[in-house]
């Protein structure tokens, strides 16, 4: 790995670097990023340079909107795509600083930051591993997105059914080219629906190698003409895209994972049920970070392989929490309900904090549930005391503002922006006719 200014310099040189972006992400994790010369590197390597924080979704008021953005050097990475004739282009993915130096606490790769930090005092690293789901669109005449998916293949169907699988090749290519390690690629069950898995990281690293996966596949994607979608639910009646999230944590002190205990009967350690209990307990005050939008709820539906009910299983893909078969170093909780279009950064906080505040509050997790969920009817998840995930973003959005998991993970910035932002997109969703309203109610009525 390339992360000392000297080796950066050296690759500069090499691959004929023109241009750097620095790359960061706004409230929502959408990249951003702004472009210097190739020999601003020192200036650029030190925090130099300066951008408008008040054009940034949840940034800074206008009269406070200097920011600097400070590289994080081991995200250094040369554009595969554009290496062209000799000449070629580099990102670095930034931390958000104050003039004065401070980190600016509108950032979310600086909530995540904190969180890992907490952790650590704490004595634990948090371990992350998403699997990002994504959609590919046929586009038109003018390069606009359609509503043609690029194949109509299902779950790990190979070509000639998969259309998909030079564009995964290519995905997989240039996100191996950044640094990523790659263990799996495969066509997912919606018609035009992928999954290309990366190794799990440290949380900091996993939600940068998030952020760097969508752009990335968007990237690619559009080299082939097509268009792809990290929207939740991009077609009704078909599977949604989910970003399961395996999360673990690794003692410190110990030096071995803490989810493990060969002795107990389902190989799972007390702060690993601890960790459940704090997921479950929490998990309706998070949702809205995890699935941030209106249309992710039309994702956390029963019958689509998505959570929709707080439970927790060995092996049952119905239940929100399930725990991967694998032990010892390994040994991970999957959670289900989180979409790829929540903010990675802001998501795995919320996730970790969680999960944390179970292990401190040595909450203990119910049974566990094997029953398949969705073959339930209403009495029988009643009489068990299923409750259900919220079933709007409204909903979520009263439970995050009601709870204390939100707040505390990401800073009064951050929450208060997030929650502003967040009922915005409500009322201008609410204030909207849709076509299902023009369909039902135009000539009925
Ligand atoms: N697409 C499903 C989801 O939302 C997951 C399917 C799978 O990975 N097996 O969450
Ligand atoms: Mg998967
Ligand atoms: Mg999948
Ligand atoms: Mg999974």
């Amino acid at each position: 790995q390339v992360n000392t200014l000297t080796a950066i310099k050296e690759v500069i040189k090499e691959k004929n670097v023109e241009l750097l972006h620095l790359q960061f992400v706004d409230i929502e994790g959408i990249l951003k990023h702004v472009t210097v010369t190739a020999e601003q590197v020192d200036d650029v390597a030190e925090g130099k340079i300066m951008f408008d924080g008040s054009s940034i979704k949840g940034f800074s008021p206008i009269n406070r909107s200097d920011l600097y953005l400070q590289p994080d050097l081991s995200t250094f990475a040369v554009l595969p795509w554009s290496v062209e004739e000799g000449y070629s282009e580099a990102r670095f993915l930034c931390s958000v600083k104050n003039p004065d130096g401070t980190d600016f606490e509108g950032d979310p790769r600086n909530v995540l930051k904190k969180t890992v930090k907490k952790a650590e005092e704490k004595g634990y690293t948090i371990n992350v591993g998403p699997e990002l789901e994504f959609f590919l669109f046929e586009t038109d005449e003018t390069g606009r997105p359609t509503q043609q998916t690029q194949d109509f293949a299902g779950y790990f169907e190979p070509s000639p059914h998969d259309n998909g699988e030079k564009v995964r090749l290519e995905i997989y290519r240039a996100l191996k080219a950044m640094g990523f390690t790659i263990e799996a690629s495969h066509h997912e069950v919606a018609r035009g629906q992928h999954e290309i898995n990366f190794k799990y990281a440290d949380a900091l690293t996993s939600a940068d190698n998030a952020t760097t996966y969508k752009w990335v596949v968007k990237t690619v994607a559009k080299k082939f003409g097509l268009h792809a979608t990290f929207m939740p639910k991009p077609i009704a009646g078909e599977n949604g895209s989910g970003m399961h999230t395996n999360i673990s944590l690794y003692d410190l002190n110990k030096g071995e994972n803490a989810f493990y205990d060969a002795a107990e009967e389902k190989g799972l350690s007390k702060t690993a049920y601890s960790f459940i209990a704090g997921l479950l307990e929490n998990v309706k005050s998070f949702v809205a970070v995890t699935n941030p939008l209106v249309n992710s709820y039309k994702r956390l539906v029963p019958g689509y392989e998505a959570p929709c009910y707080i439970a927790w299983s060995d092996s049952n893909r119905s239940a929100l929490i399930r725990i991967p078969a694998v032990r010892g170093a390994g040994t991970r909780v999957e959670i289900r309900c989180p979409d790829p279009s929540a903010n990675p950064y802001l998501a795995f906080a919320v996730i970790a904090s969680a999960g944390i505040d179970g292990v401190e509050k040595g909450l203990e997790a119910p049974a566990a549930f094997d029953r398949d969920i969705f073959s339930m009817t209403a009495e029988e998840l009643f009489l068990e005391e299923i409750e259900n995930l919220p079933t709007s973003l409204e909903y979520a959005i009263n439970e995050f503002e009601a709870g204390e998991i939100g707040r505390s993970t990401f800073g009064d910035h951050v929450f208060d922006e997030y929650v502003l932002a967040k009922r915005a997109e409500l009322d201008s969703f609410r204030t909207t006719v849709h076509g299902w309203e023009l369909e039902n109610y135009h000539t009925k009525f």
